[in-house]
């Protein structure tokens, strides 16, 4: 058995084979993968990872796996074909939708022609509102020590203080009236 290890003829490069009693020779070594997938470059012989970019060479996807990959990939297109169809549907449907008339009274425009305020005053004073929102939201918090109440009295504070200085900033925006 020993000398016939020694007697087979045995590249450097190539794993040792193992000689089976009858003479067979078994090479143990997986089937490795011929082309790197990182960089593409072909693996030379018997190497463990690729001599251009260093990434390790993977073993060769059995025909199981591949079909399996491969399947995959099908219901994987699958599905976002589908998912594109579907919002290119929802689109569309949405696209047929008529917004009710009254809705464009909502629009910015309008409610700035309505009011008769210039656009930098209409937005000092939509922060104003917002800012008497986060006041009285400030009172939803319910307080447990006298630390808290104090806490929550400084926070509606602030928040008056800051609709204060955009309801300012909006009067001090606003456009001269022509009369
Ligand atoms: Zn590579």
């Amino acid at each position: 058995m020993a000398d016939l290890l020694q007697e087979t003829h045995q590249e450097f490069w190539q794993p040792p084979p193992v000689v089976m009693a009858d003479g067979v020779e078994i090479h143990s070594a997986p089937t490795m993968a011929e082309v790197c997938p990182r960089c593409g470059t072909e693996f030379l012989l018997g190497s463990g990872f690729c001599h251009s970019c260093g990434g390790r060479r993977p073993e060769a996807l059995s025909p199981a796996a591949r079909a399996d990959a491969a399947e995959m990939a099908g219901l994987w297109e699958q599905a976002v074909t589908w998912v594109r169809s579907a919002i290119a549907g929802l689109v569309r449907t949405l696209s047929k939708i008529k917004l009710p008339s009254w809705l464009h009274y909502l629009h910015f425009h309008e409610i700035q022609r309505w009011i008769g305020l210039s656009t930098a005053s209409l937005v000092a004073f939509i922060i104003g509102l917002a800012c008497i929102a986060g006041a009285l939201l400030a009172g939803l918090l319910n307080a447990k020590t006298f630390v808290d109440w104090q806490a929550i009295q400084f926070y509606r504070a602030e928040w008056l203080l800051g609709a204060t200085a955009s309801f300012v900033a909006g009067i001090l925006l606003k456009k001269p009236s022509g009369d």
